[in-house]
């Protein structure tokens, strides 16, 4: 793994090489595909860029890229991992417009690489280092980390493999520091996304925070550990994203979380543990529905036969990484397999 800025990287020799350009939300992402457009620019390389089908903020479908003397504005096109055959249509395409210029689609930049399924969308990436029969260079632009602070697996896999330059980017925290009085936000160098819900007029006075520069939200909590994890922002308006340091970082509820992970794993037997027994045991808790739900969403843990499991760890048939799930089960939709609160 290469730490790097994008300045550093040879956008022109880079046979076998990914590019991922990881951060948390707002510290500066967007500013550095437009370096990345720039160099190709300056070496006369072809680019092109992808915005992810499922993000819904509306604003990412063009890349405007407006420096110095010039603002261009590149259209983005759609990906989507369970779409290969579209991605490759598109650089297919570009490169028939970008002949007569002796050039083709070399620079590829995926946005939001954190929202597919990396499991699908990481051998689109390394497909694409060599499609063709020309080398290009794929380039994967997302958070690193979730609200909660956990890598992302795109990250995790990305960071570890050989052969990718991790661009990384920081910005600086918007939450308030209270010590520094009123107003005034706390300008340490963010490294997490903090996830705010907006909870309609229940003020939190200790979580005010700085939303893009001056807006400032009041009466926000932070979004407890078992939220969705995939959940863009601008899909739900009560739902705000804010660059923090890891001192203003918060997430309710991981304690109590760990609390029953760790009743699960004392009481296991034959497997699992019955889901009476964990409601028994946690049942002055109100969250315990959502608790529960998220565990067996994302958690690593399903329902059969009334009892809580571990799902099975596989390891991947293409790439032979760990997955927390197999992949007959992600292909297959198993809706009883998750929480609701009836069971
Ligand atoms: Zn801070």
């Amino acid at each position: 793994m290469v730490y790097a800025t994008i300045r550093q990287v040879n956008l022109a020799n880079n046979l076998g090489v990914l590019g991922f350009i990881g951060g948390c939300m707002n510290a500066g992402k967007t500013s550095e595909i437009d370096t990345v457009l720039d160099r190709a620019n300056e070496l006369q390389l072809g680019f092109l860029p992808f915005s992810y089908e499922g993000d819904t903020r509306g604003n990412t479908k063009k890349l405007v890229a407006g420096r110095k003397d010039r603002n261009i504005e590149i259209p983005c096109k759609s990906y989507h991992e369970d779409n290969p055959e579209e991605i490759y249509r598109h650089i297919d395409e570009a490169d028939e417009r970008l002949r007569k210029d002796g050039r083709y689609a070399h620079v590829l930049v995926f946005d939001e690489a954190q929202l597919p399924d990396y499991k699908k969308f990481i051998p689109i990436l390394q497909k694409l280092r060599e499609y063709n029969g020309k080398s290009r260079l794929p380039i994967a632009v997302g958070l690193d980390r979730d609200f909660r602070g956990r890598m992302y697996e795109i990250s995790r896999f990305l960071e570890g493999e050989q052969g990718t330059v991790v661009v990384k980017i920081e910005g600086f925290c918007k939450a308030h520091a209270s010590e520094k009085g009123p107003n005034k936000s706390c300008g340490a160098l963010a490294t997490r996304t903090q996830r705010v819900i907006s909870r309609g007029g229940l003020e939190v006075p200790e979580f005010p925070f700085v939303i893009g520069g001056d807006k400032t939200i009041y009466g926000c909590v932070p979004a407890p550990h078992w939220d969705e994890t995939r959940q863009v922002e601008g899909a739900n308006e009560a739902t705000y994203y804010v660059p923090v340091c890891s001192h203003h970082h918060r997430v309710p509820g991981k304690d109590l979380v760990r609390e029953i992970y760790d009743f699960f794993n004392n009481n296991r037997c034959n497997g699992g543990v019955p889901l009476q027994k964990i409601r028994d045991e946690f049942n002055r808790e109100d969250n315990l529905d959502s608790i529960l739900k998220w565990l067996t969403l994302e958690g690593g843990l399903e329902i059969r036969e009334g009892k809580l499991r571990p799902r099975e760890v596989t390891v991947h048939p293409v790439d032979g990484y760990l997955i927390a799930q197999s992949p007959d089960e992600i292909m297959r939709d198993e809706p009883e397999t998750i929480y609701t609160p009836n069971q």
